[in-house]
């Protein structure tokens, strides 16, 4: 029988989840961990300790693998037609669809957002990309190619699924995060290894309940859960991975590329980000002020898009920083299932003292705060008041490496040029998103074009769709994630020539 200490607001459904007796999908089949090591799981409003779940090592990946092996080389997926294939995926979609409160609900309570934002956020996202992908099972194909070698010649490209694919994901979005991994691999093709994150496992174990409901056939997604280095570390070193697909870090990212050396195995990334929001003079300085704040303080800044350096035009610039440190003031602080609560907890301890670390670096190199600070205010749980610094120079480790939380620093332009405004937007080893605000169509193109980031937002920030690429230059990563270009990250072309 469940137990509603958890947390009250639970419904019965999600508690019983919650304190099952949790197990990983390997080979068809719901297992505890071969050493039968658990580990335990937080619920970040609370500190306290949930539930448990298994604690995979390399005897449990090195089974998972092989079972990913066996359905890629000898099992139905890669053979099926893509019509069934896309009707898998269909199905998947409207099953959790079907339990869009459920898994509302274990987001909110492992992660710590917002219950009111996982409903319309997270999950209905999830839903459309399976949705979104069991529509391209059916439009994968080659070409046919003239060659200039001799017209006696039929040549043409097959798009072939990969192989078996290793994925590895971070905590921040876990159900949405697995939705981008899973989706397009299996409309490719591929089998699959789904290594969750530790600090996040809940909706991921269920969603695996989900896929062996949607009659996906055995072995083709198997669901682990582990630390990075007992688990994600065998798996993206295994040999019999094809392919290892990446989210979290940049530092775990270059590790990953490191462990994928030993067979070449395909790597894929995308990784960490710190990316700039330009507000010129002539934007519209209400939707500037909501759309910044909420460009860093959506899901708690923990997202790897999040607006994290504020560049505001010194005309603007007081009432930008003012109306976003209002913003700031106002945000409800509550655990996620809390009705009022417009920003939970973060989702751990150590990122917890990781972003307060931040903070106090920037107040330590001069930083002054005009919303927030290092002090939540709430007696317990992992709460960090959304944090507005100013005053901060180029070279201070708030302005230059990702903090991963709710807070922005906000700095002054005067410049004309608009050069020298996308140059220090540039100014970082980073390149996964960016913002410009402004009413000045040709403006807002030239600084799209200038930036050096794979996503630009004009006069909006976080728009997400499974339609649109998402990814990073430079140091945020390789390939895409989401629309067609995803697909590369799943297919590899085969070349046939037949002399006729
Ligand atoms: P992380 O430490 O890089 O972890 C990401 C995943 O990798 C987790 O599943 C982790 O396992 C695993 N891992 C850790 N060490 C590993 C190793 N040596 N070999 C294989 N796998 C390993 O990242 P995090 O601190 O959990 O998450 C925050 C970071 O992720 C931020 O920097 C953020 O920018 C980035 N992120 C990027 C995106 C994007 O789309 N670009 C999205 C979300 C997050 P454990 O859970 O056990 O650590
Ligand atoms: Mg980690």
């Amino acid at each position: 029988m469940a137990t509603l200490s958890i947390d009250p607001r639970l419904s019965s459904r999600t508690a019983d989840f919650v304190s099952s007796d949790h197990r990983m999908l390997i080979d068809g089949r719901f297992v505890a961990a071969a050493s039968g090591k658990t580990f335990p799981v937080y619920n970040p409003a609370t500190g306290e300790v949930i539930t448990h779940v298994p604690e995979a090592e390399a005897e449990d990946v090195n089974r998972a693998v092989t079972a990913a092996r066996r359905a890629f080389d000898e099992g139905p997926w890669p053979r099926m037609s893509p019509s069934e294939r896309g009707r898998v995926l269909w199905k998947i979609a409207d099953l959790v669809e079907e339990h869009l409160e459920e898994f509302a609900e274990l987001e909110s309570l492992d992660n710590g957002k917002p219950f009111s934002v996982a409903r319309v956020a997270d999950v209905p996202l999830t839903v459309d990309m399976f949705r979104y992908m069991s529509g391209w099972a059916t439009k994968i194909s080659g070409k046919t190619l003239p060659l200039s070698a001799g017209y006696d010649y039929h040549s043409y490209t097959l798009r072939e699924p990969i192989g078996v694919v290793a994925q590895i994901i971070p905590w921040n979005f876990p159900l949405l995060m697995a939705a981008w991994k899973l989706a397009p691999a299996l409309a490719c093709g591929c089998t699959i290894v789904l290594k969750l994150a530790e600090q996040t496992p809940l909706s991921g174990l269920r969603l695996a309940q989900i896929l062996d409901e949607a009659g996906l056939p055995t072995g083709v997604v198997n669901v682990i859960t582990g630390y990075g280095e007992g688990a994600g570390a065998p798996l993206a070193a295994h040999e019999m991975v094809d392919k290892v697909a990446f989210t979290g870090s940049t530092e775990v990212g270059k590790l990953i590329v490191k462990a994928a050396a030993g067979n070449l195995k395909k790597v894929t990334l995308e990784l960490g980000g710190k990316s700039p929001v330009v507000v010129f003079p002539d934007a519209r300085i209400d939707s500037v002020i909501q759309g910044t704040a909420s460009a860093i303080f959506f899901n708690h800044g923990q997202c790897c898009c999040a607006g994290s350096r504020l560049y505001v035009h010194e005309k603007v610039f007081d009432e930008v920083v003012d109306g976003v440190s209002h913003v700031a003031n106002e945000i409800k602080l509550a655990p996620g299932m809390d009705p009022s609560c417009q920003m939970g907890p973060l989702v751990s301890d150590e990122q917890y003292h990781r972003v307060v670390g931040y903070i106090e670096s920037g107040i330590g190199e001069g930083a002054k705060v005009a919303a927030g600070g290092p002090v939540s205010g709430v007696d317990r749980g992992w709460f960090v008041r959304p944090t507005v610094l100013t005053n901060t120079n180029p070279r201070m480790k708030v302005v230059q490496e990702e903090i991963f939380g709710p807070v922005v620093c906000a700095v002054p332009f005067s410049d004309r040029e608009t050069d020298a405004i996308i140059k220090r937007a540039n100014d970082t080893i980073y390149g996964l998103a960016a913002s410009v605000w402004t009413q000045n169509l040709s403006l807002a193109h030239k600084v799209a074009r200038g930036l050096r980031a794979g996503t630009v937002w004009v006069n909006c920030h976080n728009v997400f769709d499974a339609s649109l690429p998402f990814g990073g230059y430079k140091q945020s990563g390789w390939g895409r994630e989401m629309g067609e270009e995803v697909l590369n990250n799943y297919l590899q072309t085969k070349a046939v020539t037949v002399a006729l």
